[in-house]
C-alpha cells in the first residue's frame, strides 16, 4: 500500500519530508515587526523571511492568552473541547489530572513522531505539569529544554532557575541570556540527519519580565520610556537569534526544505510590556483584534511561494493538519462518530493548497473564540460579532473598520442574528465544560481591556509610546 501511495505521489519519499520549525513569540504585538508596520522596532531578519516567504495579514490564534492558545496549537482542536479554556490556575479546586491538556489528547509532536520526525520543544511549555503524563517528554517530544511555567527570568542563574533538560533540572547555564540560550539549544536539534526534525521553538520573548541585554538596549536608546525601550531590545534580540538559526540552516544545506512558521501565541500586552497592536484595537486577553490576530509568516522555499501576501483569515489550529500534510502523513478526519455522538478530531484545515494558490477559496468560512466569564467572538468573512461580558455586544465590518470603532450591532439585526446562531451552534458542539476557572482578579482586569484608549496608528520612530494613551 505504501509503495502504491509513494508511486502515486500521495505520500512523499522520506528524503522529501521537510524539516518543520515552528517559532512562537509570546505576547508580541501585531504592529511590532518592521514588516507589519513598526516604525520603532527594527526586525530585519523577520522582514527578510516574510519577503522571501508568505506574510499573512489575517492570521489568528485560537485564544487571547498564552496557555489555551498553546493547548489549541498543540492539539489542532479548540481547547474548549477538552476543558482547557483559561490560563492554568493551580489555586482552583480541581484534580491535578484535569489541570492541563488531558493525557489522552494527541499533540502535533505525537503525529509528527509517528510520521518519522525527530521532535523537540525548546522554551515555554505552559500547558500543564501537575502530573508526569502532562510533561513534554510524555506528549510526543523526544527532547525538551525549557520551563514548565508561563514566564521566566531572562538572566537565569545555575543555582536558581526553573529550567529543565527533559526531566532533569538544569544546573549549567551556557548562555547568560535566555533567548540566546534557547536558540543555542534549538540549533542543537537541527542537525542534518536521515530523519527530518520538528522543532517547536517556544520563545518567551517578549513576555514579561521586561529584561534585555545592555547592548540591545543601547540600540534603542532613542526611545523614551524604559519599558518600550526594553520591549524593542527584546524583539531585536529575538530577530538576531532567528538570523542565527537561518544561517545555520543555510550552512547545513537545510533551509531550502525546512518549513518555517513564525507567529505569536496571542496579541501584544500593551499595558504590561508596551507592545503595540496598531492598527488593531485591544490587547492580549481581549477578543478585540489586538488580542487574537497576530503576525504570521510562512517560509519554505521548496514548497511555498516566495514574496506573497496571504489575506484570508485562518487559525493556529490549522498548523497541525498543515504540518501533517507537509510530512506526507495520512490526513486526520474532521469528525468521527463515538457511539451515538459525533466527536471533532481536528478543527484545523491543511493550509498548503490555500497558501500555494491565492485564488483558492478561503480555508474557513467562520472562526470562533470563547473564554467562559470573559466573552466570545465569531468572524465570518469581513464580519465579526464580539460578545463581551462587561460591555454591550458589537458587530464590526473588518474590511472597512479594522480598528473596530464603528459598532453596527443596532443597525444590522439580521446579520447579528445570523452570527449569534452560528456562534451558539459552535458552542453547543463543544464536548466539555471548563475544567477550571481563572482567579477572580481577572474579571476586573478584563473589563478594563475594553475601555483603554489604545494607539490605533503606529508611534513615529522617536515618539513617546507608553502603551495606552
Ligand atoms: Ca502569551
Amino acid at each position: 500500500m505504501r509503495l502504491l501511495l509513494l508511486v502515486l505521489g500521495i505520500i512523499p519519499l522520506k528524503a522529501d519530508q521537510p524539516n518543520i520549525l515552528m517559532i512562537l513569540a509570546d505576547d508580541m504585538g501585531y504592529g511590532d515587526l518592521g514588516c507589519y508596520g513598526s516604525l520603532q522596532i527594527e526586525t530585519p531578519v523577520l522582514d527578510k523571511l516574510a519577503a522571501a516567504g508568505i506574510r499573512c495579514t489575517d492570521g489568528y490564534v485560537c485564544a487571547n492568552v498564552c496557555a489555551p492558545s498553546r493547548a489549541g496549537l498543540l492539539t489542532g482542536r479548540h481547547p474548549q473541547r477538552f476543558g482547557f479554556e483559561h490560563n492554568l490556575n493551580k489555586a482552583f479546586p480541581t484534580l491535578p489530572e484535569r489541570l492541563g491538556i488531558p493525557v489522552e489528547q494527541k499533540t502535533i509532536a505525537d503525529h509528527l513522531k509517528k510520521a518519522g520526525y525527530r521532535t523537540s520543544i525548546i522554551g515555554k511549555w505552559h500547558v500543564g505539569d501537575s502530573v508526569p503524563g502532562m510533561l513534554p517528554n510524555a506528549r510526543g517530544f523526544d527532547y525538551f529544554f525549557g520551563m514548565h511555567a508561563g514566564s521566566h527570568h531572562y538572566f537565569p542563574k545555575a543555582e536558581n532557575n526553573k529550567l529543565f533538560r527533559n526531566e532533569d533540572p538544569v544546573t549549567e547555564i551556557e548562555h547568560p541570556y535566555l533567548t540566546d540560550l534557547f536558540t543555542h539549544e534549538a540549533i542543537g536539534q537541527m542537525t542534518p540527519a536521515e530523519q527530518p526534525f520538528f522543532c517547536f521553538l517556544s520563545y518567551n520573548t517578549p513576555h514579561t519580565p521586561m529584561q534585555a541585554k545592555e547592548e540591545d538596549l543601547a540600540k534603542f536608546a532613542h526611545l523614551k520610556g524604559k519599558r518600550r525601550q526594553t520591549y524593542a531590545a527584546m524583539q531585536w534580540c529575538m530577530d538576531v537569534n532567528i538570523g542565527r538559526i537561518l544561517a545555520h540552516l543555510e550552512k547545513t544545506d537545510q533551509l531550502e526544505n525546512t518549513l518555517i512558521v513564525f507567529y505569536s501565541d496571542n496579541g501584544g500586552s500593551v499595558t504590561a510590556s508596551h507592545a503595540c497592536n496598531a492598527p488593531l484595537n485591544g490587547m492580549k486577553g481581549s477578543f478585540l483584534e489586538g488580542g487574537i490576530r497576530v503576525p504570521f509568516i510562512f517560509h519554505w522555499p521548496k514548497g511555498l511561494p516566495s514574496g506573497a501576501t496571504f489575506e484570508h483569515p485562518f487559525s493556529s489550529l490549522d498548523l497541525l493538519p498543515t504540518f501533517i500534510a507537509a510530512a506526507g502523513a495520512p490526513e486526520l478526519p474532521h469528525r468521527i462518530k463515538v457511539g451515538k455522538k459525533w466527536q471533532t478530531i481536528t478543527d484545523g484545515k491543511n493550509l498548503l493548497p490555500h497558501l500555494r494558490n491565492q485564488n483558492a477559496k478561503p480555508p474557513h468560512e467562520v472562526l470562533f473564540w470563547r473564554m467562559t466569564m470573559r466573552g466570545a467572538a465569531i468572524r465570518e468573512g469581513d464580519w465579526k460579532l464580539l460578545v463581551n461580558v462587561h460591555t454591550p455586544p458589537a458587530l464590526y465590518n473588518l474590511a472597512d473598520d479594522i480598528s473596530e470603532q464603528n459598532n453596527l450591532y443596532q443597525k444590522m439585526p439580521e446579520k447579528v442574528a445570523n452570527l449569534w446562531l452560528k456562534l451558539n451552534h459552535w458552542q453547543e458542539s463543544l464536548e466539555d465544560t471548563p475544567h477550571w476557572q481563572e482567579a477572580p482578579y481577572w474579571q476586573g482586569y478584563n473589563r478594563k481591556l475594553y475601555t483603554h484608549d489604545y494607539w490605533l496608528t503606529q508611534p513615529a520612530r522617536d515618539e513617546e509610546y507608553l502603551g495606552i494613551r
